[in-house]
């Protein structure tokens, strides 16, 4: 973006009623003060195909209801829309540089693959509101899925591909898809990893049956279709190659898709999301936030599994006319210059990744970065996890374009707290991911009074409703616990809990302090401690486990497990509890994939408890951090704290 043209635009969009220019205060009392006119404006920024009635109806809070009675759709915005002005545009880059190979897709092409997997899906009975899961691999046929739900009006599931046959089980039984997409293999680190059996022991242990599975073989490993049930992509497309399967115009509240995400308790809470709201969310993030222009070039090296990779690499830069870059790969293969050189090439203006990637890369010598012609780059957006002051400095340092961290969830689908650099060029500060963003009342607010903490005070980030746009519509199938998990943590107020610990100081920045709850944040990857503790607990010779996130260097945290043996007699040595610790990594790479493996396990004779049997997690972090076990009037057995830190002192 010139100067010029960006000075334009800013004036375009940052007048008030009389005509002043606004500051990004204004802009953001505006968003909060006249909702329904602020979102009214910033909802021409998408294509409706019929208006919307009402802007809000916050009737029956905390659901909130975005341009009731509108009608239009992700895949037309993202797609169709940009036919007429960019149709031979690039709009999908899809790189693998396990595979070797790269495809660019023009508007025009995406439009033709999307109808194409569109057709298939219809002739295989997927209709209108049915669930179609995606568990796939960082390939174009991914985004041509996800894109031809949104087009038929289908809700797409889509499953993070490190995720294994129980994880994948579970979310099946909750979505309940009439069909599931997925391949023969993904590739990481210049190995295949297999997807078909894992997805065929998880249709086996499901009680939910899908009617059919689309597979795109990739030639990576040899697969055994199951007869009546799995279709072979690349043949139907061959039958489909001219199709023309027109937008299905839906109301903007009809869902788009669910994304499960992970809780306190072992089972998934599946986000669901609107289609108008998050359309209208989107655009305007694209706008204000990441400053995105048609034509240009959008790289977030998320996975489509991620929420970042539903709102930042497919749907966002393609609702802003962006080309957006899908790749595969790690980014240090085949040298840590990779993604530099993707930059170059394609000439990338605004980057999007997470700090655990960064501190990879900060392990290599800069030259790899700066041997490219970097010019085009704009910003880096990094998001997922704290962002620490040391990689923050480092990157700004040598990529010389500002760091914009950004702070969100899966539930919210886009920043909460960022700096909205398309309003005002305000100053970030180091350690904070900045100040909340339109559309976000947000408040820091004391756990045990509900009161609203004063500056620099210690509390819980808390949302005041209604909700903006393109956030989480309610938990899938499920609005009580939708109610009872986010709404109902505070005695005064009907309040949104984010469940993160935070502060806002003297100015208004914010700073993340981690998790309230018993989510883990493993290289900007949430998991949920339960779900690892049920895993371990699988294997037959664990009795009891607690696990909790270790803070780690390179991964921000890391699992680390606790656990009981039923018979610890069988395992008198270090050898043998090193041989069972592989065992218990090895169960959980098989149910929920090596993403959620711990990094240690250690075996003791009781737990740290109350004596009313609650787990006393936190105190087991804290050992673990080397820091205080905190408040342990109410522990039960003062001695499983020694235990604790014995096991951690012995060698590995
Ligand atoms: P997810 O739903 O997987 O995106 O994870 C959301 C959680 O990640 C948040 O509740 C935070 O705990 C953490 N998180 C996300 N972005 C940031 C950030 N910029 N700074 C600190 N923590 C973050």
């Amino acid at each position: 973006m010139t100067d010029r043209k960006h000075k334009n635009q800013k004036q375009q969009h940052l007048r008030n009623q009389t005509g002043d220019i606004m500051n990004y205060q204004d802009f953001y009392q505006a968003s909060l003060q006249q909702p329904a006119q602020f979102w009214d404006q910033q909802a021409q920024l998408i294509d409706w195909h019929k208006p919307y009635t009402e802007v809000l109806d916050h009737s029956h809070p905390p659901f909130a209801r975005w341009f009731v009675g509108g009608e239009t759709n992700l895949c037309h915005n993202a797609v169709d829309r940009w036919l007429s002005t960019q149709a031979d545009q690039p709009a999908l880059i899809a790189i693998s540089t396990e595979t070797g190979q790269e495809q660019v897709y023009s508007f025009a092409d995406l439009h033709r693959e999307v109808q194409r997997m569109a057709a298939i899906m219809q002739s295989l009975g997927v209709k209108q509101g049915d669930r179609v899961l995606i568990y796939m691999p960082m390939i174009a046929e991914a985004a041509f899925a996800m894109l031809a739900c949104a087009r038929i009006g289908a809700v797409h599931s889509v499953v993070f591909g490190g995720f294994a046959a129980k994880s994948l089980a579970t979310r099946i039984d909750d979505a309940q898809p009439v069909l599931i997409v997925s391949a023969d293999a993904g590739m990481r680190a210049g190995k295949a990893v297999p997807y078909k059996p894992l997805l065929d022991e998880a249709i086996a242990a499901a009680s939910h049956q899908p009617a059919h599975v689309l597979l795109v073989d990739r030639g990576l490993e040899p697969m055994q279709l199951v007869a009546g049930r799995d279709v072979d992509y690349a043949a139907s497309r061959e039958q489909h190659l001219t199709a023309q399967v027109p937008v299905t115009w839906l109301e903007s509240n009809a869902m788009s898709y669910v994304l499960y995400t992970s809780g306190t308790t072992g089972k998934p809470k599946g986000v669901q999301r609107d289609v108008g709201g998050y359309a209208v969310a989107l655009a305007a993030s694209m706008k204000h936030i990441f400053c995105g222009n048609p034509g240009e070039v959008y790289f977030a090296t998320s996975d489509i599994g991620w929420v970042v990779g539903h709102s930042y690499i497919v749907y966002g830069p393609l609702i802003a006319g962006m080309a957006t870059i899908m790749y595969e790969g790690t980014p240090i293969r085949p040298d840590a210059g990779i993604w530099w050189s993707i930059v170059a090439r394609h000439r990338v203006s605004r980057m999007f990744s997470a700090p655990t990637a960064i501190r990879v890369l900060k392990k290599h010598p800069p030259e790899l970065m700066k041997q490219h012609d970097l010019s085009s780059l704009k910003a880096l957006y990094l998001a997922g996890e704290p962002l620490d002051e040391t990689t923050s400095s480092w990157i700004a340092t040598e990529l010389g374009v500002p760091i914009i961290d950004n702070y969100w969830q899966t539930e919210t689908g886009w920043p909460i707290l960022s700096i909205a650099r398309g309003v005002e060029h305000k100053e970030t500060r180091l350690g904070s991911p900045g100040v909340p963003m339109y559309g976000y009342d947000v408040r820091i607010i004391n756990e045990s009074t509900g009161q609203e903490c004063a500056a620099n005070e210690k509390g819980v980030v808390a949302i005041r409703g209604p909700l903006p746009p393109g956030c989480m519509q309610t938990v899938f199938g499920d609005d009580a616990r939708f109610v009872n998990t986010y709404w109902s943590q505070f005695a005064h107020e009907q309040l949104y809990s984010t469940f993160d610990w935070g502060i806002r100081d003297a100015d208004g920045y914010f700073f993340i302090l981690g998790r309230t709850d018993d989510v883990i944040n493993v290289a900007g990857h949430r998991l949920g401690t339960r779900e690892i503790e049920e895993s371990v607990s699988s294997h037959a010779q664990i009795s009891e486990v607690a696990v909790v996130g270790v803070e780690d260097k390179l991964k921000g945290q890391v699992a680390v497990a606790f656990a009981i043996l039923k018979r610890p007699e069988l395992y008198p040595g270090e050898a043998e509890k090193r041989a069972l610790e592989a065992e218990v990594m090895a169960v959980v790479d098989k149910q929920l994939g090596a993403v959620a493996r711990p990094a240690r396990v250690h075996f003791v004779n009781s737990l740290p408890k109350t004596r009313s049997g609650k787990l006393l997690r936190r105190s087991i972090q804290a050992i673990c951090e080397g820091r205080d076990a905190g408040d342990l009037t109410t522990i039960e057995d003062p001695s499983s704290l020694t235990q604790i830190q014995a096991a951690l002192a012995s060698p590995r």
